[in-house]
């Protein structure tokens, strides 16, 4: 499936002094089936509404939303189909679990979408193994669980709808690093059997770990829209948002003079590296070439 804006902007109408805010300016873009983006920026730069239009929540003030060439908004279009294969999960998605027991939780979507008790179960037990929740908790309640579990459940219950695409608005706040690292497993592996992938994080590591694409916003505008290695080598986006380098990134270009790109090589990102772990090969790789020099 591929998701298109064209020139789309939006405009909350606020009754207070009867101002309107504009979130979102002229903004382009095309995410094919597959990819995996993170939209950073700073808070109040439009993110959150990005991902409202992207799952057709909200309807652009202007321009057009489309999916497979389709105007979402325009009469006749299925938007709840498309909602459902454009999933939203919204910042802590467990405070909107509610059902009895873990299984029913999750089984919601699915019957909801027509399918029959036991087929929606089918479903169901399928999200909870990608999610790596045990079978012995169907029957428990949701609400016993830890943050974490209570996580997955609910994303659980969002892939029991088998989305084409997943698009998370800080899928990790407030979980502790084993809980963060979960969740990241889980959303890779959704990526490998071909999900779409958007996530919003205020977590550059994160970002440079883990997406193959960014998006930039910066005052409703969306500022960059390139490799997680051209973004946080560019100086005059870094400092414009005011958003800090990965620290990985950043001690590179302490070892490496700041603002320089040696050996960009023939690719078109530079070769960086965005995690700790590539620093350590790239610090081996270079000691290695330099024959142990210092
Ligand atoms: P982010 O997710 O990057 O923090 P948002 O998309 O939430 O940014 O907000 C973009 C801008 O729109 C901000 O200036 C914010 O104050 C404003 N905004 C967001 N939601 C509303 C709303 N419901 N009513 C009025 N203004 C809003």
């Amino acid at each position: 499936m591929e998701i298109r804006l064209e020139n789309v902007s939006y405009t909350y109408n606020t009754q207070q002094n009867n101002t309107d805010k504009n979130a979102l300016n002229h903004i382009s873009l095309n995410i094919n089936q597959g990819e995996y983006i993170a939209v950073i920026g700073k808070t109040g730069s439009g993110k959150s509404t990005l991902l409202h239009i992207l799952n057709g929540l909200i309807k652009p003030s202007e321009g057009t939303c489309y999916m497979d060439g389709k105007n979402i908004h325009e009469k006749g279009f299925p938007i709840q189909k498309m909602r459902q294969k454009v999933a939203l999960c919204f910042q802590y998605p467990e405070y909107q679990l509610f059902e009895e027991t873990v299984l029913k939780d999750i089984c919601f979507g699915p019957e909801n979408l027509g399918l029959s008790k036991k087929e929606a179960e089918e479903k169901a037990r399928e999200a909870m193994k990608l999610t790596g929740l045990t079978a012995d908790m169907e029957n428990l309640s949701p609400f016993s669980l830890s943050g974490g579990q209570k996580r997955r459940v609910a994303l659980a219950g969002i892939l029991a709808m088998e989305p084409d695409c997943l698009v998370l608005d800080e899928p990790v706040a407030g979980l502790d690093e084993p809980g963060r690292k979960q969740l990241f497993d889980i959303l890779e592996k959704m990526n490998q059997r071909g999900v779409t992938v958007i996530l919003v994080s205020h977590n550059m590591e994160d970002v440079a770990a883990y997406a193959r694409r960014v998006l930039v916003m910066h005052e409703g505008e969306l500022l960059m829209d390139n490799t997680p290695e051209n973004v946080f080598s560019d100086e005059k986006i870094m400092q414009k948002t005011g958003l800090k380098r990965p620290v990985a990134v950043q001690f590179f270009y302490n070892l490496t003079g700041d603002g320089e790109l040696p050996d960009q090589g023939t690719m078109t990102s530079p070769k960086i590296p965005l995690t700790l772990d590539a620093l350590a090969d790239w610090i081996l790789e270079r000691n290695r070439s330099t024959g142990g020099e210092k």
